[in-house]
């Protein structure tokens, strides 16, 4: 008695991407809560990096030395 064996048909394999921060697969379904990362810390990590890259600007030094030129007036007199 012959057995057939089920035709060997493509499962539908779940999307999987890998996480930008340690690299780990991460299977894109809903219960991948933090994807495309892989767990919250690392999410938290790649947040935390693009928010000090955003915070670093460059320091300008202002000079308020022009602030003693002006003026030179009278004060203004204010009533009694
Ligand atoms: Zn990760």
């Amino acid at each position: 008695m012959p057995v057939q064996a089920p035709p060997p048909f493509p499962l539908p394999a779940p999307r999987t991407v890998r996480c930008p921060t340690c690299g780990a697969p991460v299977e894109w379904t809903a219960a991948s809560r933090w994807r495309p990362f892989c767990s919250e810390r690392c999410r938290t990590v790649d947040l935390g990096a693009w928010a000090s890259e955003r915070y670093r600007v460059p320091v300008v030094e202002r000079d308020d030395d022009e602030d003693a030129a002006t003026g030179g007036g009278d004060p203004p007199s204010r009533p009694g």
